[in-house]
């Protein structure tokens, strides 16, 4: 659920909460969501520890700690968020973590899909899909020459490559509709099919898709732990009329992930055996 623009607001707001508070008191629910990569319990081994960093990496949010590294990855239904300790709990919360200031950060998942790492600093290797992230989409290295070499040897579907982590670092669902939108390709386009204007307009998308996602959740405002989708275009709307054209907006299936778009501002690239424009 949350995607990179959530996941940069969860780390510009928690920052300044965590950094440098100390962890007193570790209450463990379900214990589904962890994995403890060092001898030890979790609770023990996070007791009196403290925080001195926050960072994102691509999907997952790495808190450094003096001991130890807790890397989380949110996935569908994780939620994260630092309340006063007289709060009543998250809903689903699967461990809190009081802190020296009375505060309190706490982790929620209603569906348990979400990992909670923690192992020693910069240990990162046993963490499926951390050292693999490809260029950060928000970072210094991702601008168009890097862009246009990464979509150069490409044959898959433009939303498959858009969605390759090991590629661009890190692209969901939701974004992954608008920016397609936005530039108007077609989600099963093959990217080798692609103009070089096409490709063009593809990584401004991406850019400027992006951009906006974090201008409209920082600008919202809302507790971190929400789920802040009301600017989408297309993302969810199969039904509703494209905000551009007027046309119906439709969904299908990309590699088993639902993917909507409006069948007339994005005309397929290759025959479909669906005419997604009737
Ligand atoms: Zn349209």
């Amino acid at each position: 659920m949350p995607e990179l623009p959530d996941l940069v607001y969860i780390v510009d707001r928690l920052r300044p909460e965590i950094l440098g508070r100390r962890v007193v008191r570790i209450s463990v629910g379900n214990p589904t969501v962890l994995r403890v990569l060092v001898p030890g319990d979790f609770g023990d081994l996070l007791a009196g520890d403290a925080f001195t960093a926050l960072e994102r990496r691509g999907p997952f949010l790495r808190f450094a700690l003096e001991r130890h590294d807790l890397v989380m990855h949110l996935m569908l239904a994780g939620r994260i968020r630092v309340v006063a300790g007289t709060e009543k709990p998250l809903a689903a919360r699967r461990f809190a973590l009081d802190l020296d200031d009375g505060t309190r950060l706490e982790y929620g998942d209603e569906k348990n899909m979400g990992k909670v790492y923690l192992c020693e600093p910069g240990r990162h290797e046993a963490i499926p899909g951390y050292l693999t992230q490809g260029v950060d989409l928000t970072g210094p290295g991702f601008d168009r020459d890097t862009f246009l070499r990464l979509i150069a040897k490409e044959r898959r579907q433009a939303r498959v490559f858009l969605m390759d982590q090991t590629k661009l670092s890190a692209v969901g669902n939701a974004y992954a509709d608008e920016i397609l939108f936005a530039a108007r390709i077609h989600p099963k386009s093959p990217c080798n099919r692609l103009s070089p204007q096409e490709k063009d307009a593809f990584y401004t998308a991406v850019r400027e898709v992006l951009d906006w996602g974090i201008a409209e959740v920082s600008g919202a405002g809302r507790p971190t732990e929400d789920k802040v989708r009301d600017h989408m275009r297309v993302r969810n709307r199969a039904g509703s009329p494209c905000p551009v054209c007027g046309t119906t907006i439709r969904k299908a299936g990309v590699l088993g992930f639902d993917s909507f778009f409006c069948p007339a501002c994005q005309k397929p690239k290759t025959e479909q055996f669906i005419d997604w424009s009737r």
